[in-house]
């Protein structure tokens, strides 16, 4: 009795001072508070703070190394766990792609019209050769840390990624040692909710990097990317904003459900996906809205609530495909026709793989810019403005799975 309690103490030791003070402000201070300090130090440091980028190249690294096993994991979990089947369902897959390619055509539109990153004049990083060449004991540090959870394990020699991985999933795993494991399922939600716990792990150092890249950039290369994020976080909202008209315009034409009906019966669960910035935490509420406050059938609000929130993610697919654009423009690079097409694609199974979890979007944008060619190095950029983006992405999200779920049920009420 007495080692376990002396073990719990350690898995959870008691927190003082400053740390827990600064462990009770919610996240988007941390990192306003990292966002002001770091435009000072940048300030103060000049072209020294450059240093200072590491902590969100290390963070970043870190997403990117989580993205393939978290994609896995939440897919697997979803077709294990949800029930497929039925007239609806046969509907469901088309609405879900109509709905995600409008919000990626949407938003490349938006990208292209307003050219958020045009004039930011970023140079493209250097090329491989040359980062090694002036690699410093951070770098090399850096280099070992591993790109893929899974990577380490299959690749010779790489013993330092291998401990790192045990280190990560044996602290994960520490509160759940004595969890019966009696199925298949409870083991794959077991290796599921271990992962989200490393992720927030990594979430709380986000506003480290986010101070780090502040600095860097505001001492190197001054405000001008920040008006481009400005100009950026603006034309996301655009691009939001459009999505969730066009989602009222189909429900007002495709459904009984008129727009003013939605919005005020889905309510509670717009303002929970903002404030949560989680649709999975959201889906509870937005089934019962759907249900009990519009008054839908229960079959089409599980369907579009329950079934398509997991693989439907609009808002996420839209600020993917933006992301994507502006960073391209940022650093003046044209992506082809054939570069947007691949955006369109891998937005699309990025927006599917995401869990619907905080920042699950960055997470998985890695996915995209890799598939582009685009440097991954400029998205610790975006960390920078993503608290309050995930948010509104989170809001449209969920509002995509009320509407899908109003256009299941048809335009004939149900009788009372
Ligand atoms: N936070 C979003 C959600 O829960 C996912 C994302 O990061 O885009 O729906």
């Amino acid at each position: 009795m007495d080692d376990q309690t002396s073990e719990n103490q350690i898995a959870t030791p008691p927190r003082q001072g400053p740390i827990s003070g600064w462990e009770t402000i919610p996240l988007y201070g941390r990192i306003v508070i990292a966002l002001v300090l770091g435009v000072i130090a940048g300030l103060m440091l000049g072209t020294q703070a450059s240093v200072l980028a590491i902590p969100g190249k290390l963070v970043l690294r870190l997403l990117g190394a989580l993205a393939p096993a978290l994609i896995l994991a939440a897919i697997v979990h979803t077709f294990m766990t949800t029930q497929l089947g039925g007239p609806l369902a046969v509907r469901l897959p088309r609405l879900l792609l109509l709905n995600t390619l409008v919000a990626i055509t949407i938003g490349l539109t938006v990208a292209n019209v307003i050219q958020p990153g045009q004039g930011a004049g970023l140079t493209p990083p250097p090329s491989h050769e040359e980062t090694t060449k002036t690699a410093n004991p951070l770098a090399l540090f850096l280099e070992n840390v591993p790109k893929s959870l899974l990577g380490p394990l299959g690749d010779d020699g790489k013993v330092i990624g291998v401990i790192f991985i045990a280190v990560a999933f044996g602290m994960a795993l520490r509160k759940e040692r004595e969890r019966p494991i009696g199925t298949v399922g409870h083991l794959l939600e077991l290796f599921l909710e271990s992962l989200i716990t490393i992720l927030h792990w990594i979430i709380a150092v986000v506003p480290l990097a986010v101070f780090g890249i502040v600095a860097s950039i505001v001492g190197t290369e001054g405000f001008v990317q920040f008006k481009a994020l400005g100009v950026f976080v603006v034309s996301v909202l655009l691009g939001l904003t459009i999505q969730a008209a066009y989602y009222l315009v189909r429900v007002r034409f495709g459904s009984w459900v008129s727009p003013g009906q939605l919005l005020r019966g889905g309510r509670d669960a717009l303002v929970m996906a903002f404030s949560t910035a989680s649709s999975t935490a959201t889906m509870p509420v937005t089934y019962a809205a759907l249900k009990d406050r519009v008054g839908l059938r229960e079959q089409s609000a599980s369907m579009g609530a329950l079934v398509g929130a997991n693989f439907n993610n609009d808002g996420t697919a839209l600020y993917e495909a933006m992301a994507a654009l502006f960073v391209a423009q940022m650093i003046g690079m044209d992506l082809s026709l054939q570069q947007q097409l691949m955006v369109v694609l891998t937005s699309i199974i990025a927006s599917v793989g995401a869990a619907g979890i905080p920042e699950a979007g960055l997470v998985t944008m890695t996915m995209v810019f890799t598939a582009v060619g685009l440097p991954v190095q400029y998205i610790p950029i975006l960390l920078t403005v993503d608290w309050f983006l995930d948010r509104c992405r989170t809001a449209i999200n969920v509002m995509g799975d009320m509407n899908v779920s109003c256009l299941l049920d048809g335009k004939q009420r149900r009788e009372t």
